[in-house]
């Protein structure tokens, strides 16, 4: 079985086959640190961290580089507006990125490189196309001349004579052609600036993208990963940028593109009041739910975003979740006493939920598909605890629901506090055990309410005394 991805490039379906073996080289746009992450960013974020999580399941060997664009338009015009330099504003922002995709389960990236630390690399790139004859300085700038790379367009089918004169393309007299992009640009007052062969300047949004993943992968890689609205120009530059300059193609073997996020069936937007940053979904809601809510989704689908929408998701997981839980509980009254018989159907059961799984997660990363099969498995199970099942299965049961888990970002493994905690509750309720055997209720009573008080549910039930946290 092999994986199919959807390749943008290509606009199809496509065997999923890395150039060098059993290693996948990845990268995705990263984020520029002048404000706080939102939504679109965890949508994205949480897409790309759960394809690396899923190739590394099936045995790929992942790097993930994803670069913080440190110097930009936005950096310096937040840094002139609040007076507060490009350095710390990419400081604290990029630490709240970090904290937010933490929150989110996201730890599959192996590095962040910021662009302001791959000068040498960019102006290198920038020396090499003007030297092949793809740009041209002017006045302390250099661009990209579009029109001597005849592939521009191909992975966003744009033809370049509709972004001849007028239409969306800004004129500017230091430029051959109005759709000509800046590789690097000549410095202006108050701007960071960096030395370069055409005097004091900045690089361009586009070239640090090509100069980084060129460091890490060298002149071809695997997968490049990106939400959709930067497919032009941003990873169509990119493409003419690194083909221009190695002459080999293609540059990126498979482009992934993740569906926009709509909040109330609108585009989220600053100036609309629909804008929602990550920390203010996370105020109302956990972030395992924030994140089922995100991978429920196929990552190239558009995802609609509303607090309905966000509740609904919220009952799902922790439908799930209760089955987890359940799981867990039988584990331990079975290790106290093996009363049910070998369940085969169960087995079964195990068996075509991790095919099912699979199968989905094969077919383009469906993860939307994944977890409904997850859905009908937990129905399942639930209606078989009652009767009872033994620990072989329970522990086969356990697995599936960790090894999807730790795929999908869900779930959360036990943790050493979890297990602290498993062991002072059973102690808690053996205490109580007693103390009702004594007949003394008050005890038993106020170790019940105290525990309420602290949110956890303990419920007497045919197997014996459980609990749960609200
Ligand atoms: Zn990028």
């Amino acid at each position: 079985m092999t994986i199919q991805v959807y390749n943008t490039l290509n606009r199809k379906m496509e065997e999923f086959e890395p150039l060098h073996g059993n290693r996948v080289s990845m990268f995705v746009c990263g984020v520029t640190p002048y404000d706080y992450t939102h939504l679109g960013h965890a949508k994205t974020y949480v897409a790309f961290d759960t394809i690396a999580k899923y190739l590394t399941y099936r045995g790929y060997s992942v790097f993930y580089v994803q670069n913080v664009t440190d110097v930009d338009d936005n950096l310096i015009n937040r840094s002139n507006e609040s007076d507060i330099p490009v350095p710390d504003l990419v400081k604290k922002y990029f630490r709240e990125f970090l904290d937010d995709m933490d929150a989110l389960g996201i730890d599959s990236i192996n590095i962040y490189p910021k662009a302001t630390e791959y000068i040498p690399e960019i102006l290198d790139q920038i020396k090499g196309l003007i030297e092949k004859g793809f740009a041209y300085e002017s006045n302390g700038n250099v661009y990209f001349e579009v029109n001597k790379f005849p592939d521009f367009g191909k992975l966003s089918k744009q033809v370049l004579e509709k972004l001849r004169p007028g239409a969306r393309v800004e004129v500017d007299e230091n430029k051959k052609n109005p759709e000509d992009f800046a590789l690097w640009k000549a410095e202006k007052p108050g701007e960071p600036t960096w030395d370069s062969p055409w005097g004091k300047g900045r690089p361009g949004w586009h070239i640090e993208d090509t100069a980084i993943s060129m460091a890490y992968f060298g002149d071809q890689y695997d997968i490049h990963g990106g939400a959709t609205e930067l497919m032009f120009p941003h990873h169509e530059s990119e493409i003419a940028q690194a083909e221009a300059l190695t002459g080999k193609e293609p540059f990126v073997r498979y482009w992934l593109h993740t569906g926009i996020l709509n909040v109330d069936g609108e585009k989220m937007s600053k100036s609309l009041k629909n804008f929602w940053r990550v920390k203010e979904a996370l105020e109302d809601y956990d972030p395992a739910v924030l994140r089922f809510f995100l991978v429920n989704a196929h990552y190239r689908s558009p995802v609609d975003f509303s607090n309905e929408l966000l509740e609904e998701a919220k009952q799902g997981y922790e439908r799930l979740v209760e089955t987890v839980q359940n799981v867990h509980f039988a584990l331990k009254w079975q290790a106290k006493e093996e009363r049910a018989s070998q369940d085969d159907e169960i087995d079964k059961a195990v068996e075509e939920v991790m095919h099912k799984f699979e199968e989905s997660m094969d077919n383009d990363f469906n993860t939307r598909e994944a977890i409904s099969h997850l859905f009908t498995f937990s129905t399942k199970i639930n209606t078989a605890l009652e009767s009872g099942l033994i620990s072989e299965t329970l522990q086969k049961v356990r697995e599936v629901y960790e090894t999807t888990g730790d795929v999908l970002g869900l779930f959360g493994r036990e943790t050493e506090q979890d297990t602290v905690v498993d062991g002072l509750m059973d102690f808690l309720v053996e205490m109580r055990g007693k103390a009702r055997e004594a007949k003394d209720f008050k005890v038993s009573d106020e170790i019940r309410d105290r525990l309420a008080d602290i949110g956890i549910l303990l419920e007497d039930t045919k197997d014996g005394p459980r609990w749960k946290r609200r």
